[in-house]
């Protein structure tokens, strides 16, 4: 059977040219910037499995604070929850560093709920990565965090903010619109008093809940690096999954993730652990990536029967109807894969 590679199309950036252009002038290694630009999205569409994953997602903790509506954690209770070590979080880093590209805070809880996440960033403060990033709500965020983040070096910060005013204090109460607008207004005056550049500012936002897509790019552009719109992912699947099914996941190519307790699940979207590739307590993270599993999920992916196979990938709300958008060229650039290899 035919696949398809679609990759990632599922952000809308809103920055002008400039602000992008500062950016890459933030860029730790422009070359290597730019060269990871291209391994991202030329490698799943040529098969290529890099050593170790471009890019490794690290969770710090399972736990959060809030009950948001459009979250995977309305339609089902995440079983096993715990805050990472420090013993396994130094582990992953020992042996990653300088082999992937990036890392990223982030998962399925609040990263600042873990106390040890200060620790966790200044762990790899001049360790040989291309970025480092978080992804938080902000509630936790307090200035002499702010401090922390900004002498460790972090490249990369971003906020869930979705929606104005009344519409995020119902998708994020108890938090305030103001009280998180303070937050990220204090963090981008304390950068500019203090001339770092880092962390960048990002803001994201669920798409379907901005009403006014104006007056929220007027209110947050002058206190912010980044704006980015993301589409809503439909974990009550109430909408058609099969238009895509064919489509072979680049992530397989692209990223790993990595539970608080060290479980290496098939993607940032398998939030349930349906299908475990491997735990980094008991095997090397290139061991997984280059091992059986993972191949056999590539394989998989490729002969078009990832919705049968895996569970999470049938419920997977990633690729569902409306999810995503095409960008020019897509068709030409796209390239029929055909696997020759049996399922192992
Ligand atoms: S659940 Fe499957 S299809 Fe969805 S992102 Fe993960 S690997 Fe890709």
């Amino acid at each position: 059977m035919n696949t398809k590679m679609k990759i990632n199309h599922d952000i809308i950036q809103k920055r002008s040219v400039l602000k992008r252009m500062k950016q890459w002038r933030n860029e730790r290694n422009i070359i290597k910037y730019f060269l990871n630009r291209f391994e991202w999205h030329s490698y799943p569409r040529l098969s290529v499995v890099r050593a170790y994953p471009i890019h490794i997602d690290i969770e710090p903790t399972s736990y959060c604070q809030l009950q948001c509506p459009m979250c995977f954690r309305q339609h089902r209770k995440v079983e096993k929850q715990g805050h990472m070590s420090f013993d396994l979080f130094k582990k992953i880093i020992d042996e990653i560093e300088g082999k992937v590209y990036s890392i990223k805070f982030t998962g399925r809880g609040e990263p600042l709920l873990n106390k040890e996440l200060p620790r966790f960033i200044e762990y790899v403060k001049g360790k040989k990565f291309g970025e480092v990033a978080l992804i938080t709500n902000g509630q936790l965020l307090t200035e002499s965090l702010m401090h922390t983040f900004i002498d460790s070096g972090l490249d990369r910060i971003a906020f869930s903010i979705d929606g104005l005013k009344k519409q995020y204090e119902s998708i994020r109460y108890p938090m305030r619109y103001e009280e998180i607008y303070a937050i990220v207004k204090t963090l981008y005056n304390l950068r500019k008093s203090r001339e770092a550049s880092k962390p960048i500012i990002r803001i994201q936002s669920v798409h379907t809940s901005i009403e006014d897509e104006n007056e929220f790019l007027k209110r947050w552009n002058p206190i912010v690096d980044d704006i980015l719109f993301l589409f809503y992912k439909d974990y009550a699947l109430r909408t058609y999954n099969d238009k895509q099914a064919r489509y072979a996941c680049p992530l397989l190519y692209q990223r790993m993730m990595i539970h608080w307790d060290g479980t290496i699940p098939m993607c940032v979207n398998d939030e349930y652990e349906e299908t475990i590739l491997g735990d980094v307590n008991t095997k090397s993270i290139q061991a997984v990536w280059k091992g059986s599993c993972y191949h056999q999920a590539r394989l998989v992916h490729r002969k078009g029967l990832r919705d049968k196979v895996y569970a999470n990938c049938s419920k997977c709300a990633l690729h569902r109807e409306g999810h995503g958008k095409s960008f020019w060229g897509e068709e030409k650039i796209i390239r029929d894969t055909l696997c020759n290899e049996a399922l192992c």
